[in-house]
């Protein structure tokens, strides 16, 4: 059956006489038992309410038809999804191989935390090859992180040929798949030993839940995901759950309509005579476009726009000028929005220096023609009074 299929039936598989579409949220810590000899009885179910009860399990189940795993797991955020995996395969003494691309609080992860548990960190190109990233696998080597496209910039790296690679040298790959969605890129299918993603993003899709997941078809990982879990207390609120298993539901619609909106946005963007560069790998001109069109279905919202050199100030005073673009970070939801990325280009070591100001624009789905107006309103604030360097 389609993926599109399997997402929904789960909602109306028949058990019981007659119930609700969706399942209950139970909210529970104790759980009681009818004599005392249930109280370490785990046939009967989860014996306390940190292992999460129904609406956990749905969500957990959706997930695995939708990353195509054996074993899901829900974190509180997308952060602590990506942080749980990587703590969960990493030694005092190990190496990780981290993209330069990766996501900002990810980096400080890996900078501030983990250095405290003597794992070094090595920053690869965003952009690179994939003999030359594999070239850096050290003996101490033990993680390779991926997100492609990578965060801000947008630049992709041949997923299948780094998973084959790094299985050959018995390096973990650990890919951040939250531009994706678990529906345009498939992690595990090209390769990948854990596929982790920001629900909080297009899962969720409303701007209103935070929820990670990490998923994987290896048992051994999976077992030391649980009991890193276990050991550290993680636990998710059933009320997010219920929150991304709706979202979960119209996740391949909202995303049919960004991809739609974004193209169009996109190929705008890049005929303005103040845009220098828009960083969106659905566009033909992109360099990573034949890399997409081979291993991706689609394209999200996201995407980066290189603006041509101006004056100071004059990008945030174009994104003041956006009245249907939100100011505000995050991305996934239902509404557009517009951040000023450049700053957070200071802390990569690999990074090619951009010909002007960086901005990123989450495509929502509003109708494609006002978002293209709006735009033009910021555009020419930018260019107006002298803004053309
Ligand atoms: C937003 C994001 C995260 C973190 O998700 P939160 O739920 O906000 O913690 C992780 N990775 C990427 C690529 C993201 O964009």
């Amino acid at each position: 059956m389609d993926e599109r299929t399997r997402l929904i039936r789960s909602a109306t598989r028949r058990g019981g006489p007659r119930r609700a579409v969706n399942p209950p949220i139970e909210r529970a810590t104790t759980l009681l038992n009818e004599r005392a000899s249930d109280l370490r009885d785990s046939s009967l179910g989860p014996v306390y309410g940190i292992e999460g009860l129904g609406v956990h399990r749905a969500l957990e189940d959706a997930l695995k038809e939708l990353e195509g795993a054996t074993h899901v797991f829900l974190l509180p955020t997308g952060l602590a999804a990506v942080t749980v995996a990587a703590q969960a395969v990493l030694r005092p003494g190990d190496q990780a191989l981290v993209t330069d691309a990766a996501y900002g609080p990810t980096r400080r992860f890996f900078e501030r935390e983990l250095k405290r548990w003597q794992v070094e960190t090595a920053f690869y190109p965003a952009a690179g090859e994939a003999s030359d990233i594999l070239g850096r696998i050290q003996p101490a080597t033990k993680l390779l992180h991926i997100e492609s496209p990578g965060s801000v910039t947008f630049d992709m790296v041949d997923v299948p040929a780094l998973a084959s690679g790094a299985k050959t040298a018995g390096v973990v790959t650990l890919m951040d798949n939250t531009w994706a969605a678990g529906v345009l890129f498939k992690p595990l299918a090209h390769g990948v030993d854990l596929s982790v993603q920001a629900l909080s993003k297009y899962v969720g899709g409303h701007s209103d839940v935070f929820l990670g997941s990490v998923a994987t078809n290896d048992a051994r990982l999976a077992r030391r995901v649980a009991n890193l879990i276990e050991d550290a207390g993680w636990y998710v609120s059933p009320d997010d759950c219920w929150l991304a298993l709706r979202g979960l539901r119209t996740l391949h619609v909202r995303l049919t309509q960004h991809f739609e909106n974004a193209r169009k946005v996109a190929e705008w963007l890049e005929g303005q005579p103040e845009v220098a560069e828009v960083l969106w790998p659905g566009l033909g001109s992109s360099p990573h476009h034949a890399l997409w069109s081979r291993d991706y279905v689609g394209a999200c919202g996201l995407m980066g726009v290189v603006l041509k050199p101006g004056a100071p100030g004059r990008a945030e005073a174009a994104l003041d000028a956006l009245e249907l673009f939100g100011l505000g970070y995050s991305w996934g939801g239902f509404e557009s929005l517009a951040t000023f990325e450049e700053p957070q280009l200071g802390r990569r070591l690999h990074q090619r220096p951009l010909p002007g100001p960086l901005l990123r624009l989450h495509v929502g789905l509003e109708a494609a023609g006002d978002l293209i107006a709006d735009l033009r309103r910021g555009l020419d604030v930018y260019g107006g009074d002298g803004g053309h360097g």
